[in-house]
């Protein structure tokens, strides 16, 4: 069934959004407990272990938004008050006295007795230093009150988390040293292929040069993971056998090649051995052929070996696994409709992965689409989705899901 519910030519093709559901179920059975505490300044990327709940209210006591004048507007007659008093960012300041207003600055306490700050602009220091309010002025103006951000007991973030920058930000905030996250997932990333050889090395006849390795390496340490770098495998049972034997003490192995084909499928064959295997064709495109298995308990996910493949494969469905597995609910990309800037005369019957950009506020696509060319990807801002069964004509929508969101 395509998305409108309609019959299509999807045949027995698997819909992408069935595959990322299982790999979240499976992902969730296989959850990470561990948990370590980290200094606030080392948890960029991880994910936070325990709710945090506030311990203070934020702010902590009303302060003053503005430069100028803390006053109580009940005080103001129209004629100019007295300076009683002071008051910097980083003071506690003395209540105020009646029938007077305090200089305040931003951020500082506002006085007891205060219920409005008059920001200095609208406001006129006579001769003799009393202070004339040339703006009508209303209560609370220009004050943040106690806890407007949060107050005691709030939830603020929840475990779950991916934790960033901002929400390094807001737990410094809060008075946070450190915080409990989960550990990082352990991910074996191997490549699978006879012609596969590493950069410099000289190419032989027949050989490429292996791109997933460094690719996958790279990305699963920007998403927070130990990878564990299982090098190139060739294309041979035993050796299959024997490697995968090796990685008994990770979370996942990632593998990338040979499951296109079922002769040279040889981490199939070992893990229809020694575990299990799902073989799933999906509706996806760059894609199709992924592996799902376990080797002795260990969970594997194949990737198709084509770089670009590899690459799709791994944002909309290895990454979400990854994330779930460290108990993130948030796994998905962000993705957001555009008009598309080009044609597309011909239904498919899988989901295309355009690479492409967004110019002049429409989706463009590289030339060469070929799931091969990594340099589609290289030049690309997204990937632009186009629904199985669909045509589009220009200015037609299609959802558009920055690199950005996934690479990271
Ligand atoms: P396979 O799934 O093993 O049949 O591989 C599909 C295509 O991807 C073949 O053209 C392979 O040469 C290529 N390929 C597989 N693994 C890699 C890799 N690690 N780096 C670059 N290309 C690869
Ligand atoms: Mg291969």
């Amino acid at each position: 069934m395509n998305p409108a519910g309609k019959p299509g030519k999807t045949g027995s093709l698997m819909p992408v959004e069935v595959a990322l559901a299982r790999l979240l179920e499976m992902a969730e059975a296989a959850p990470i407990r561990e948990r370590e505490h980290l200094p606030l300044a080392q948890v960029q990327g991880r994910v936070l272990a325990e709710d945090l709940i506030s311990t203070l209210d934020l702010p902590p006591w009303p302060n003053s938004a503005m430069d100028g004048y803390a006053l109580r507007l009940a005080d103001w007659n129209g004629e100019p008050l007295v300076v009683s008093q002071k008051i910097f960012a980083g003071q506690a300041p003395q209540p105020l006295q009646p029938g007077t207003c305090a200089r305040i600055f931003t951020g500082a306490p506002v006085p007891a007795g205060a219920d409005c700050v008059e920001m200095q602009e609208n406001a006129e220091v006579q001769a003799d230093e009393r202070v004339l309010f040339t703006e009508t002025m209303t209560p609370g103006q220009n004050i943040r009150p106690q806890g407007q951000e949060t107050t005691v007991g709030e939830l603020v973030l929840s475990a779950g988390t991916r934790l960033g920058p901002i929400e390094q930000g807001l737990a410094a905030s809060l008075g946070c040293a450190e915080l409990a996250v989960v550990r990082k997932v352990r991910v074996a990333v191997l490549s699978t292929g006879d012609e596969l050889i590493e950069p410099g090395q000289a190419l032989g006849p027949g050989q490429i040069y292996n791109s997933n390795r460094v690719l996958l390496c790279s990305w699963l340490q920007r998403l927070g993971c130990e990878v564990i770098d299982a090098g190139i495998l060739v294309d041979d049972l035993a050796v299959t056998r024997a490697r995968l034997g090796e990685l008994t003490h990770v979370d996942l192995i990632l593998s990338t090649g040979g499951v296109s084909v079922g002769e040279a499928d040889f981490l199939g064959i070992a893990l229809r051995e020694e575990g299990e295997l799902a073989l799933w064709k999906l509706a996806i495109k760059p894609g199709k052929p992924l592996t799902f298995g376990h080797f002795r308990g260990v969970p594997v996910i194949g990737l198709p070996g084509n770089p670009a493949s590899t690459l799709v494969t791994f944002a909309l469905l290895a990454r979400p696994y990854l994330l779930r597995r460290q108990g993130v609910q948030e796994v998905e990309p962000l993705k957001f409709p555009v008009p598309a800037g080009f044609v597309w005369p011909k239904a498919g019957n899988r989901r295309e992965y355009l690479r492409g950009r967004i110019e002049s506020g429409r989706a463009t696509i590289y030339r060469n689409q070929s799931s091969g060319v990594l340099r589609s990807a290289a030049w690309a801002e997204g990937l632009v989705e186009v629904l199985e069964d669909r045509t589009l004509i220009e200015g037609e929508y299609v959802n558009f899901i920055p690199l950005s969101e996934v690479l990271g």
